[in-house]
Parts: structure tokens; C-alpha cells; sequence
């Protein structure tokens, strides 16, 4: 199926241009293929691994449904834990910036007080925990009576929570007349059981792994915070004195925000995303090809249309969103004859992600320390000690022994020559 773009899914201008400050440039898998379903009304069962975009998936049809005239609640979603909820609560708002829309996260452990004047005022989605939403259906202070769509978000995890029963009381409680969209990573029996009770005709749509292969090469990630990122990066492109690199981010604003440090810092570095002209982008890539850019900022999109050769290194400073794009992206590294490197930079958030792209490409991608300046010697040595052993395997080094004989007769050893330079080369690489 052809994904589609954020213009082809036909949003209302105050979404596209939330949709645009968060600096998404396409739709995930995902959200392309659901979001048409939703929008046309359909129940919808939704499916695809964390990570992916499901919080947008549905909450961009909801906000485009929901009527700003009425302050009544017209959409219901139910998430299994306060985390989630808040979550959800905080991607919606952002989505949902310029339409003014009402949105409150209730659960358990917040004062129920509170929650009830805010839900008093109005809130035109409310993202809730199952209990706590039972709750304040019980204590008639959530009238929902006006609900046209229930989302129930990470479905599989509900149920085995235990809030089977929650939730059924709850979809019990809206009316019969509304959309139900399931969002779940897995689909066992229970959620099967669930949709066929609830859902009307739903329309399953499903984004499969495909197994994808890697190409043989190194592969390592680092964990960190996101904050020490651009450091991490600007140490590791001195220490591996990488002179031509790409470096991956998921968001438009992340490559503008990376390009921006990594120039202030003195790095010869510039970006590529898909708003940028045609003629704007050539100009980046010709800079890039004859060496005035060393290091390239990059959305997926954007780098889709990349033709360089010789890129010594791929930085996925974001982790990619799914195994696919992870292949797509490592794959353009690597020179004539040598193998490239991909390293990817994890934060605790984006473990997860790692996890999934090494099983479904089935790799082994290496968890490594972050380098730090001391380091960068033995890094250099090693590098040297690659470098050498690929200049024996080419061979024709007959003259050179020649020479290395000569200093052997004037009595220092092989392997004094071999450390004096070592040691030379590493002053000078300094
Ligand atoms: P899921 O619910 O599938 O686990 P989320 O909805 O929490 O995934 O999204 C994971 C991350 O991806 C969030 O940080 C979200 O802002 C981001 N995201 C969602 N859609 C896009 C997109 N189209 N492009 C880039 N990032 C996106
Ligand atoms: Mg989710």
C-alpha cells in the first residue's frame, strides 16, 4: 500500500500546522493507513508495535471530528496507566494547538475534586484510566452522553491489567451510535472477543514487519540522555576524525535545531528536509559531495534522494522508528572496498526501539561506552592497526620492506619501527 503524505490525508490548516511545529515531515505507516478509516467514520482496529505514531494516529481524527461549538465530551479515550494518559494528553494538546480544543487526562492518584471542576467547565476529550473513569461515570460528574467516538489505546495491555470489565461497564455507558477505533501492539483472543462485542464491521489495518536485511557491517549503539547528544556527536566525529558523515533525526525541527548547534560549534555541517526547495537541496548536496559540508543533517525523507558515495559514518542521533528505515539509513555508508559504520545514539525512552530493529533485522547491534576524550587514542591506534592490515592484504609492498630491511640491519627491531610509526601518525593526526 502506498503511504501517504500529510497533504493527501486532507487535514483542516489548524492541524497541518501543529503538525508542521512538531516538525513531523510524513505520516508513520501507521497513521497513513488508518487515519483515512477513521476519518470516514469506520471502527477501526488498528495494530503496529510501540513507537510507531498510534497516540496521532487516532488523535488527529478526533480533534478533527470533535465540534468546537459544544463543550459536551464527544471523545472518550482509555489508556492503561497515568503515564499513558498524560502521554496522550500531551501529544493531543500539542496537535490540537490552534483549534482550542478542551482535552483533560483523569486517573487514579490525582485529586478527584480537582478533576471534577475542570470536567465541570467542559472538556471536550477526556483521556482516562478505566478505574478512574468509572469512577466519575459513577459519581454521574462525566456525562457521556454526547460521546461519538471511544478510542481504546493499548488495548492489549488493558486487558491484562486486568480492566476487562471496566472497560465493558464503560462502553456500556456511550452511546450505541459512536465510533470505536482499538489501538493494540498485539491482537490475542480477548482483544478479538472484545471488537467483535463492541465494534461494528471494523476495518483491521495492520503494518507487518517485514524481515529486512542488513548490510555486514559495524553496528553499535550508545545509551545517554537526550540532552548529551550533540556532544556525543561532536566528540565522536573528532575522535573518529570522520570527514564525511550523515547524521539521522526523526523531526524537521530537530535537524534545523542539530544544524544549528553543530555550525555554532565550528563544524562544517549543514541540513536536508523535505521543505527545503529543490535548488536549496542541490545546493547542500553538491557542498556535501565536494567536501565544503562535512556533516549532513538529515530527515528520512529528505536523505531518501541522496546520492553521495563514500560516507564514512551514519549517526542515527534519533533512533529511527522502525527496523525498515533503520536498513534504509545504514545503508548508505560504506566505500569502495571497506565497510561502513552505523552508529545509533539510544536514550532510556528509545531502548525499546533498538530492542525491535536488532529482532526484526536480525542483527547484532553492539551496546558500546560513549567514548570519552581519553579515548580517542586507542581509538586512533586502532583505526591505524585496520588501516595497516588492509594495506598488507592489497600487497605490492616490496619496496617498503625493502626499506624496513635497511632500518632492521641498522639495529632496531621490526616491531620499534612499527611503534615509532605509530606514534608518528597519531601526532599527527592531532
Ligand atoms: P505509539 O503509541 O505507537 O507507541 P507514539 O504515538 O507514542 O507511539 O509516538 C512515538 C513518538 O513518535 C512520539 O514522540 C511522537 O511524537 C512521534 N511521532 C508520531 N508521529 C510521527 C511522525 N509522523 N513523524 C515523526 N515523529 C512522529
Ligand atoms: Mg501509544
Amino acid at each position: 500500500m502506498k503511504s501517504l503524505t500529510f497533504k493527501e490525508l486532507h487535514l483542516s490548516r489548524n492541524i497541518e500546522k501543529a503538525i508542521e511545529n512538531m516538525g513531523f515531515e510524513e505520516p508513520t505507516p501507521i497513521q497513513s493507513q488508518s487515519i483515512p478509516y477513521i476519518m470516514e467514520g469506520r471502527d477501526v482496529i488498528g495494530q503496529a508495535q510501540t513507537g510507531t505514531g498510534k497516540t496521532a494516529a487516532f488523535g488527529i481524527p478526533a480533534l478533527e471530528m470533535v465540534n468546537s461549538k459544544s463543550k459536551k465530551t464527544q471523545v472518550l479515550v482509555l489508556c492503561p496507566t497515568r503515564e499513558l494518559a498524560n502521554q496522550v494528553a500531551e501529544e493531543l494538546n500539542k496537535l490540537g494547538k490552534y483549534m482550542g480544543t478542551k482535552i483533560l487526562p483523569v486517573y487514579g492518584g490525582q485529586n478527584i475534586q480537582r478533576q471534577i471542576k475542570v470536567l465541570k467547565k467542559g472538556v471536550q476529550i477526556v483521556i482516562g484510566t478505566p478505574g478512574r473513569i468509572l469512577d466519575h461515570i459513577e459519581r454521574r460528574t462525566l456525562n457521556l452522553n454526547n460521546v461519538e467516538m471511544v478510542v481504546l489505546d493499548e488495548a492489549d495491555e488493558m486487558l491484562d491489567m486486568g480492566f476487562r470489565e471496566d472497560i465493558e461497564s464503560i462502553l456500556s455507558s456511550v452511546p450505541e451510535e459512536r465510533q470505536t477505533i482499538l489501538f493494540s501492539a498485539t491482537m490475542p483472543k480477548p482483544i478479538m472477543k472484545l471488537t467483535k462485542k463492541y465494534q461494528q464491521n471494523p476495518q483491521h489495518v495492520k503494518t507487518i514487519h517485514k524481515v529486512v536485511t542488513v548490510p555486514n557491517m559495524e553496528q553499535s549503539y550508545f545509551e545517554m540522555k537526550h540532552h548529551m547528544k550533540p556532544d556525543v556527536l561532536c566528540r565522536m566525529i573528532d575522535i573518529y576524525d570522520v570527514k564525511s558523515s550523515l547524521v539521522f533525526c526523526n523531526t524537521k525541527k530537530m535537524v534545523d535545531e542539530l544544524v544549528t548547534t553543530l555550525k555554532n560549534r565550528g563544524y562544517l555541517a549543514d541540513g536536508l528536509h523535505g521543505d527545503m526547495k529543490q535548488n536549496q537541496r542541490e545546493k547542500v548536496m553538491s557542498s556535501f559531495r565536494n567536501g565544503e559540508i562535512e556533516t549532513l543533517v538529515a530527515t528520512d525523507v529528505a536523505a531518501r534522494g541522496i546520492d553521495v558515495e563514500n560516507i564514512e559514518v551514519v549517526f542515527n542521533f534519533d533512533t529511527p522508528q522502525d527496523e525498515e528505515s533503520y536498513v534504509h539509513r545504514i545503508g548508505r555508508t560504506g566505500r569502495a572496498g571497506r565497510q561502513g559504520v552505523a552508529f545509533t545514539f539510544v536514550t532510556a525512552k528509545e531502548a525499546y526501539k533498538i530492542k525491535n530493529i536488532q529482532k526484526y533485522t536480525r542483527t547484532n547491534i553492539k551496546c558500546k561506552k560513549i567514548p570519552t576524550r581519553s579515548d580517542a587514542e586507542e581509538i586512533k591506534a586502532n583505526m591505524i592497526a585496520t588501516k595497516v592490515k588492509e594495506t598488507i592484504d592489497a600487497g605490492h609492498l616490496g619496496k617498503y620492506v625493502h626499506w624496513v630491511e635497511q632500518m632492521v640491519d641498522e639495529d632496531c627491531t621490526s616491531i620499534d619501527i612499527a611503534a615509532g610509526l605509530v606514534k608518528i601518525m597519531l601526532a599527527e593526526g592531532r
